[in-house]
């Protein structure tokens, strides 16, 4: 029986054969009994910070600590099989340099989108990163500052978040009016608006606003996650993707009671709006906690399967649709016209999820970045 193949030319793939017979000539690499996925595409992350318990701490590091924290957190993507990144909010924008450094060397990170400081409210979510506006006059001219330092899209803090002390991720931030501001300037410049939303209203207000994703997309209320049957019909019509991050490190300490409960219920909303027909993005949150380190995505699409999600929904929820979420029109699929961002793995992942966790090879552009294969796979050959 011959092996599926895949033509690649100049880092694009120009053929998949299912059947195929090499062109002549042409060098082959044969991965073995492996399967080969679309590189993964993380669409929520957080470079500069270290998956530490104390982000706050973590993100006043000195400039140079938070570039080497992004470098490793770059490398340790690769390392899964994630290819593409969002960072959805770094300080200084440290993000834009390691996006330089990386575009130079591909096999010290994945393709990076950037964001620069998200925006927020003085003392709002995530402040401590550099983005508070003291108020929301200034917020054209914040998005017309980062589009000026070369961002890849807007960040903005529609609701407070967990993360920070003092802020409650059940409150808006911002009126839709505000919101819409941000979005009729980024628009203006090219440039898409990532939402943070937990909030019911939030969501309401990024969906009216018409951000490009919502990110979290939790249906947080003061009393825990109600999720909204209207909203989420709302949402599944416009055709906005909401990024899920209900995933978490194995390695870190254990969720306590009521983190557990909310994380359930927020899986279980996550399968309503699939259901509905909602495009769901699974992405990190990687870095702002111990609990987030670098290179979980690949846990949080096992996550969806256990909720409910089949393998191929959740696979495509962090390659296809991630992509599709983003912007990106040559990233998340293994087809002709496609970047060659490919991910291959011992197993299939189709019949057994956890299969995405036996990484064998990765390649970037056509180019392999990372390799485990040993002399134990003699099948494995370059
Ligand atoms: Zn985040």
């Amino acid at each position: 029986m011959r092996s599926p193949l895949v033509v690649v030319e100049d880092g694009v793939i120009v053929a998949v054969d299912e059947n195929g017979v090499p062109p002549a000539g042409m060098p082959v690499v044969d991965l073995g009994d492996r399967t080969l996925l679309p590189g993964l595409v993380d669409a929520h992350v957080h470079l500069v910070l270290p998956g530490v318990p104390d982000p706050v701490a973590a993100a006043a590091a000195p400039e140079a600590t938070l570039l080497m924290n992004a470098l490793r957190a770059a490398a340790s993507c690769l390392d899964v099989g994630i290819t593409t990144v969002r960072d959805l909010g770094d300080r200084d924008y440290v993000t834009l340099r390691l996006r330089e450094e990386i575009a130079l060397r591909p096999h010290a990170g994945p393709h990076l989108l950037v964001s620069g400081p998200p925006i927020t409210t003085a003392r709002g979510h995530c402040w401590f990163l550099g983005g508070a506006l003291e108020s929301p006059a200034g917020l054209t001219e914040a998005v017309r500052v980062r589009a000026t330092r070369g961002v890849d899209l807007i960040k903005i803090m529609a609701s407070g978040g967990e993360i920070t002390p003092g802020s409650r991720s059940w409150q808006a931030q911002y009126t839709a009016a505000e919101l819409r501001s941000v979005v009729v300037e980024s628009h203006r410049l090219g440039l898409p608006v990532a939402a943070h939303a937990h909030a019911v209203d939030a969501m309401e207000r990024a969906l009216a606003a018409g951000v490009d994703t919502v990110e979290h997309g939790t249906f947080r209320t003061p009393t825990g996650v109600e999720p909204d049957r209207r909203l989420i019909e709302r949402v599944a019509e416009a055709r906005l993707p909401v990024s899920v991050t209900t995933g978490f490190s194995p390695a870190g300490p254990p969720l306590d009671e009521s983190a557990r409960v909310r994380i359930e219920r927020t899986l279980a909303a996550a399968v309503d709006m699939r259901d509905a027909g909602v495009r769901i993005v699974c992405a990190s949150d990687a870095g702002i906690s111990d609990q987030k380190q670098h290179g979980l995505l690949p846990h949080g699409v096992i996550r969806l399967v256990e909720a409910g999600f089949s393998s191929a929904e959740a696979l495509r929820a962090a390659t296809s649709t991630a992509a599709e979420a983003c912007g990106l029109v040559r990233k998340g699929r293994v087809a002709p016209g496609f970047d060659a961002d490919l991910l291959a793995v011992t197993g299939d992942p189709l019949r057994d999820i956890t299969a995405i966790l036996a990484v064998a090879a990765v390649y970037r552009g056509g180019r392999r970045v990372r390799c485990f294969g040993s002399k134990n796979t003699p099948e494995f050959r370059f």
